[in-house]
């Protein structure tokens, strides 16, 4: 019997999008075990702590279908990313690829990850065509300038976002 096949879907998250929420969905159609990596404190400057982001991706993924029964655990890291990989023995990492601005720095990152660990793998999934302009960037500018974003983000997330409304 083959091993079970673990994925890595690393992210900022901040804060999660149906858009990501749409790739984690697919990511349970193709392997066993999911799980999501939330970037503890990237050089972004993340709006919400990794604790709040974490909290919004498990609430989320908890209502999402998943036809296949895949495990799926979410946890932040902080480290290198192939070595969180092989703390969690992942041999898949899953990305998300919306328009071709995402190509560049997706390609760079697969192969660099590949050099790192030349068993690693990378799969790149699309999302439904609605959500392949949605950013958390995008989601914040409009959020703090009114605009509606009803149908982009799950309900929980707009709440936290007013939340942090100044
Ligand atoms: P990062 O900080 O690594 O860019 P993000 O949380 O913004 O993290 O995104 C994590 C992954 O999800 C990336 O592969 C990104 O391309 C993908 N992603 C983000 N939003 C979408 C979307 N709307 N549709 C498809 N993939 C997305």
């Amino acid at each position: 019997m083959r091993h079970p096949l673990i994925g890595l879907y690393p992210g900022t998250f901040d804060p999660i999008t149906k858009g990501h929420l749409d790739i984690i969905y697919r990511a349970t159609k193709v392997v066993d075990r999911l799980v999501i990596a939330v970037a503890g404190n990237p050089g972004k400057g993340p709006l919400f702590t990794a604790d709040e982001r974490v909290e919004m991706v498990r609430d989320d993924v908890a209502d999402l279908p998943n036809p296949n029964g895949a495990e799926i655990e979410v946890c932040a890291f902080d480290c290198l990313l192939m070595d969180f990989a092989a703390q969690v023995k992942a041999r898949v990492i899953i990305r998300g690829l919306r328009a071709v601005s995402d190509f560049e720095y997706e390609f760079q990152m697969a192969l660099m990850n590949r050099s790192l660990d030349s068993r690693m793998e990378t799969v790149f999934l699309t999302p439904k065509e609605e959500y392949s302009y949605l950013s958390s960037r995008l989601v914040k500018e409009v959020f703090f300038l009114g605009g509606d974003l009803a149908g982009l983000v799950p309900a929980r997330v707009l709440a936290s976002l007013a939340a942090k409304k100044p």
